[in-house]
């Protein structure tokens, strides 16, 4: 067994579901220049993180020098009937998107990465080897990477989808000064059947592909400070953090397997958050509500803004 083939059974022993490999090349222009038209016309909101280091979130190398190989894992977080799920446990409960139900991925990624670029290291012959990894935590256009190391395709929802595993993927990237040998992209496309456009309660998905951070109630939830203009606002509905409508939809969803990793834990309970109690919280009870979350990060502040959106939406019908 070479080092590529060793290093993908090493990859799937430690729980992720799909691996592949590419090169650190920069990504294709085409994509290149859909990223840049995408940051031109403002269409990324306020996330002026993805405005910095354009030059590496296009090039791998940029964040390892002599880099050569994209290692990208993924792993399935589809809940299953395992995980009980059945949307809210009541209606007078606020919805929270499938991915942040789980403990935070990105912990619980770069720990099992590191150990696959321990084992690397351990396993390649050279006298010294260069690793990053990279979790939403460096600049890099990780849908691209993934498709290119034949993960899967992006879809006109933009999510990477894998057409046996679907859409509901964390993802995670080794770059590595190793030359590993590259997997060829998925010919696979979307279906183009357009449901991720018609489900989309706030219009932020359009025909031609193009997506409007500014209209998503992702972003509007979970990215965006300060208060969320009244017109999106309405259209939050009961969604406390994030949204699942583009994805739910999906035929490729549909029939995509539940999550089978056992050690990735999932909080049943966060299902069973009412906006209105969620306002008389303090900081201590939301810091030990959501310790081992990613919704953490929101902070209480943004959660309770977040909760009292719920709240005047459900009265209001
Ligand atoms: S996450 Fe929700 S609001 Fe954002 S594009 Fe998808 S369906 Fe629309
Ligand atoms: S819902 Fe249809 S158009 Fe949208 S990503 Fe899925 S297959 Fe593509």
């Amino acid at each position: 067994m070479n080092l590529t083939e060793a290093t993908k059974q090493k990859a799937i022993e430690l729980g992720f579901d799909v691996v592949g490999i590419t090169s650190a090349e920069p990504i294709d222009s085409v994509q290149t220049e859909e990223l840049r038209n995408w940051l031109g016309t403002g269409r990324a909101a306020g996330m002026s993180f993805m405005h910095r280091n354009f030059a590496s979130r296009i090039n791998p190398a940029g964040l390892l020098a002599g880099a050569k190989s994209v290692i990208c894992v993924g792993l399935n977080y589809k809940p299953g009937p395992r995980e009980n799920l059945s949307g809210r446990a009541r209606a007078s409960c606020g919805r929270i998107a499938n991915y942040a139900l789980w403990e935070d991925y990105h912990p619980f990624i770069k720990k099992r990465l590191r150990t696959l670029a321990r084992f690397i290291s351990d396993s390649a012959e050279a006298d010294k080897c260069s690793f990053k990894i990279c979790v939403d935590s460096a600049p890099l256009a990780e849908r691209a990477l993934a498709q290119r190391a034949g993960l899967g395709f992006i879809g006109t929802n933009r999510m990477l989808i894998n057409p046996h595993l679907g859409l509901q993927i964390f993802l995670g990237e080794i770059i590595t000064d190793i030359k590993l040998d590259y997997d060829t992209p998925m010919t696979t496309r979307c279906a183009e059947c357009n449901k991720c456009i018609r489900a989309c309660p706030t219009g932020a998905l359009d025909c031609a592909g193009n997506f409007d951070a500014n209209k998503c109630i992702s972003y509007l939830t979970i990215e965006h400070k300060g208060q969320i203009p009244d017109e999106p606002a309405r259209k939050i509905g009961d969604r406390l953090f994030g949204c699942d409508e583009c994805i739910l939809v999906c035929p490729y969803n549909l029939n995509a397997p539940p999550c089978e990793n056992t050690q990735l834990r999932f909080f049943t309970g966060y299902k069973e958050i009412q906006p209105d109690s969620v306002l008389t919280w303090d900081k201590a009870r939301f810091d030990g509500f959501f310790a081992d979350s990613s919704i953490k990060r929101l902070g209480l502040e943004r959660f309770k803004r977040n909760a009292k959106l719920c709240l005047d939406n459900i009265e209001t019908g």
